[in-house]
């Protein structure tokens, strides 16, 4: 069968935790899923060094490890997974179609898994320094910043909530805010304002991330009110500017929210509000966030799409064929 021009049960466009977790659950249930693993798979994990928190590694592991275990484990049942984007969708008809650079897929069901992305800054330094000090998910790294400085950019929820956490590991820790006033909402600004390890820089942006010998030093701040440059130094930079969620190419496919994640009608099952179609993970979850959290709604994806497709009398030997594109 060649790759492309296929008519498959189940289409998992994404390759975090929750696609891979979806491909696993799919596979083991005789689904033969195609995972769209996209040109860069692997998701947010792949830009995490060191993950603790994933249950069953009890010496840890990176990212980009757990990414390759969880995708062994799917293709071991026989997932298929191609590294290309779905970068157009048509839910409007069943089967639903799928387009990627290199073919089209016919799909009777679809598991959205493509994940959020953190926003950046976009300052020199930031990039180099990326998980070794630079992050932008406290949850993920804060442990490593025991007893050390850090910076939060950002003045919403987010950065409160990241600054409030990392309180627990930091000895002290400042937020960097464009502004003098903060988004975020007023019982978040107080359990803030009265913690004795935060302090505040205000109409401040980071221009520049330092480092040497591979480890974040210092950042370079612009004053946007004097104009004047500082340094502050640092071991660690969180930037907490928000999340967008992976959905562009879903606009007007499926209903999403005024942020653009996707909705659930039923926020206890992965169904959206096209029947055959669901989603996991970050994609519509920007309360939790975590690989494990993302992981268990992959399951549930796959889940609802094996009952849904039995209750729409899809018979699996049918399907995963090749047809001609017109
Ligand atoms: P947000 O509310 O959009 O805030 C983003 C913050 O980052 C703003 O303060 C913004 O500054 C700043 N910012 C944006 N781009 C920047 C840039 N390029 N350089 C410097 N600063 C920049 O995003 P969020 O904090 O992620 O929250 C998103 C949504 O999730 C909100 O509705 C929030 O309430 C919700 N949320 C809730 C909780 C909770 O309830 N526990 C936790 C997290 C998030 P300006 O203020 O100047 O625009």
């Amino acid at each position: 069968m060649s790759e492309h021009n296929q008519h498959r049960q189940v289409v998992i466009i994404g390759s975090g935790p929750a696609g891979w977790t979806a491909a696993l659950y799919a596979a083991r249930a005789d689904l033969h899923p195609l995972v769209l693993a996209g040109y860069s798979t692997g998701g947010q994990l792949m830009l995490t060094s060191d993950v603790e928190n994933f249950p069953g590694y009890p010496q840890g592991t990176t990212g980009p490890e757990l990414m390759q275990d969880l995708r062994a484990q799917a293709e071991r049942f026989g997932a298929e997974v191609l590294e290309l984007d779905a970068t157009a969708v048509d839910f409007h008809q069943r089967p639903f179609r799928v387009t990627t650079d290199e073919g089209e897929f016919l799909a009777e069901s679809v598991i959205i898994a493509t994940g959020a992305s953190a926003k950046w800054i976009g300052v020199p330094g930031e990039e180099e320094y990326r998980g070794k000090g630079v992050s932008a998910c406290a949850t993920c790294d804060g442990f490593f910043f025991r007893g050390k400085k850090v910076v939060v950019v950002g003045g919403g929820d987010t950065a409160l909530e990241e600054a409030l956490f990392l309180t627990r590991y930091a000895t002290a820790v400042s937020v960097i805010h464009r502004r003098d006033t903060l988004r975020a909402t007023k019982v978040m600004q107080q359990r803030a304002f009265s913690h004795s390890k935060i302090s505040f820089i205000w109409n401040t942006v980071v221009e520049e991330i330092l480092g040497s010998d591979n480890k974040v030093t210092a950042v370079r701040l612009r004053n946007l009110l004097t104009k004047e440059v500082s340094e502050v130094t640092t071991d660690g930079v969180f930037v907490a500017i928000g999340h967008e969620p992976n959905t562009k190419v879903f606009a007007g496919q499926i209903d999403l929210d005024a942020a653009e994640y996707i909705i659930a009608p039923d926020p206890s099952t992965t169904y959206t509000n096209v029947p055959g179609v669901f989603a996991a993970g970050d994609v519509r979850d920007h309360r939790y966030r975590q690989a494990v959290t993302a992981a268990g709604e992959g399951c549930k994806a796959a889940i609802d799409a094996e009952r849904w497709l039995d209750e729409q009398g899809i018979h699996r030997s049918e399907l995963n064929v090749e047809f001609a594109s017109a």
